[in-house]
C-alpha cells in the first residue's frame, strides 16, 4: 500500500532523540526552551509554547482566548474534529461557514453574515497546507472586534503574501503529529505575539502552578499537564532543521502530480492561490461527478494506492448531527464531501509510484 502520509526521519534525528536519551533531563529540559525559540523564529512570531499534541494546543490557546459558554466561533466544517471538539470542550459553539470551492477553505465572503452579538472569534484551518484569505478576514475581526485563531495543523512553513503562517492570526496552532509536515510523534504548539497569552499558556500549559516570591509553588490558575518532552523537543528541533528541505519535497511532488492528472479531465487538482505558499500536507482531488467518487476510491483502494478523506463535513459526524448541528446553510462544503478523494502526498514519494497511482486514475475512467 502507498500511505497517504508518512514521516521522514533520519539518522540525524535519532542521534537528537539518542543524545536526550542519555542526558538528565527525559521532561523539562533544554531542548523544550530550544524547540519553542525556533517555532516562534519559524512563524514570525514573538513566542511558541509547546504542549503535548495539536488538540491541547487547540484547548489551550481557546482557554486564554476566554472563549466560555454563550460564545459563537464562526470555524470550518472542513475540518478534523480536534478543532470544534475543544469549542465544545470550552462551552462555546461552532457556527459553520462554507467553504471557497476554490482553496477548500472557509469563505470569506460568507463570514460577516455569521456575526451575532455573541460571535466573540473566528477560527480558521488553513486546510491542505494553504493560508486562508487573512487580509479580509483579519479586517472583518477588526471590524466587529473579534480574535482570529488559526488551526495551522497543516500549514507550519507555509506562507501568506510573502508572511509566515504563525504571525497572521492572533493564536496559532501547530501539530507535530507524524503525518504533519515536521513531527514529535505526539506534539503541538501555540504561537502569539501577545506576551499576556504567553504567560498564561505557560501556566496552563503545567497545572496552573508557578514560583511564589520565596521559590515555592503555587497554584495560581486552573492548569492542566499538557507538556511536550524534552525527548519530543530534541526530535521537533531536529526536524524543524529539515522543513525547508521536506516542503521543497512535497512542491515537487505536487508538480509530478500536475503534470501526469492535469490533462484528466473527469477530475479537479487543487489549487495555490497566488500569494500563497502551500505547505502541501494533503493533496485532495475532486471528481466533477459525485457518482465517480466512491467507485473511484474504491478502484485506487484495490490498487494499493492508499486513499483517504479529508474531512467529512463536522457537522456530519454523528455526535454533532444528534445535537443539532446538522446545517444546509453550507452547499459548498457537502459538495466538497460527496467528491473529494485525498492522493498520498509525503517526503518519500518517488515519481514512479505518482505515475502508478495517475496511470490508476487514467484507467478508472479510460482516459
Ligand atoms: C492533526 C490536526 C489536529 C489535531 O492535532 P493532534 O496533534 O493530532 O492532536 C487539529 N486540527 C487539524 C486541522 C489537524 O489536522
Amino acid at each position: 500500500m502507498i500511505n497517504y502520509g508518512a514521516q521522514s526521519i533520519d539518522q540525524s534525528d535519532i542521534a537528537a532523540v539518542t543524545k536526550v536519551l542519555k542526558s538528565p533531563w527525559l521532561t523539562q529540559g533544554p531542548n523544550v526552551a530550544a524547540f519553542e525559540a525556533a517555532l516562534a523564529k519559524a512563524g514570525e512570531a514573538k513566542y511558541a509554547v509547546a504542549v503535548a499534541n495539536g488538540t491541547v494546543a487547540l484547548h489551550l490557546a481557546y482557554l486564554v482566548a476566554g472563549l466560555k459558554k454563550g460564545d459563537e466561533v464562526i470555524t470550518t466544517p472542513n475540518t478534523f474534529v480536534a478543532t470544534t471538539n475543544m469549542l465544545l470542550a470550552v462551552g462555546a459553539k461552532p457556527v459553520f461557514c462554507d467553504l471557497r470551492l476554490d482553496t477548500y477553505n472557509l469563505d470569506e465572503n460568507k463570514i460577516e453574515k455569521l456575526i451575532t452579538p455573541r460571535t466573540r472569534a473566528i477560527v480558521t484551518v488553513d486546510f491542505a497546507g494553504q493560508a486562508c484569505a487573512y487580509n479580509k478576514i483579519l479586517a472583518l475581526a477588526k471590524k466587529y472586534k473579534l480574535l482570529v485563531i488559526a488551526d495551522a495543523c497543516h500549514a507550519i512553513g507555509a506562507t501568506y503574501e510573502g508572511k509566515k503562517v504563525g504571525r497572521l492570526a492572533d493564536l496559532t496552532i501547530f501539530s507535530f503529529h507524524p503525518v504533519k509536515p515536521i513531527t514529535t510523534a505526539e506534539g503541538g504548539a501555540i504561537l502569539t505575539d501577545n506576551e499576556d497569552y504567553y504567560r498564561k499558556l505557560m501556566l496552563l500549559r503545567s497545572h496552573g502552578v508557578t514560583k511564589d516570591k520565596k521559590g515555592f509553588n503555587v497554584m495560581t490558575e486552573f492548569g492542566y499537564n499538557y507538556r511536550l518532552t524534552d525527548l519530543q523537543a530534541a526530535l521537533g528541533l531536529s526536524q524543524l532543521k529539515k522543513l525547508p528541505r521536506l516542503a521543497k519535497k512535497r512542491h515537487e511532488v505536487v508538480r509530478w502530480y500536475k503534470k501526469e492528472l492535469g490533462g484528466v479531465k473527469k477530475i479537479i487538482l487543487p489549487s495555490e492561490l497566488k500569494g500563497n505558499s502551500s505547505a502541501w500536507h494533503l493533496y485532495v482531488i475532486r471528481t466533477i461527478k459525485p457518482e465517480d467518487r466512491l467507485p473511484l476510491y474504491n478502484y485506487l483502494r484495490q490498487a494499493e494506492i492508499g486513499v483517504n478523506f479529508h474531512y467529512p463535513t463536522v457537522y456530519s459526524h454523528p455526535y454533532y448531527t444528534k445535537r443539532g448541528f446538522a446545517t444546509k446553510s453550507c452547499p459548498n462544503a457537502d459538495l466538497y464531501h460527496d467528491t473529494a478523494i485525498t492522493l498520498p502526498l509525503h517526503t518519500k514519494l518517488t515519481k514512479s509510484e505518482v505515475r502508478y497511482i495517475a496511470q490508476t486514475i487514467k484507467n478508472y475512467f479510460n482516459a
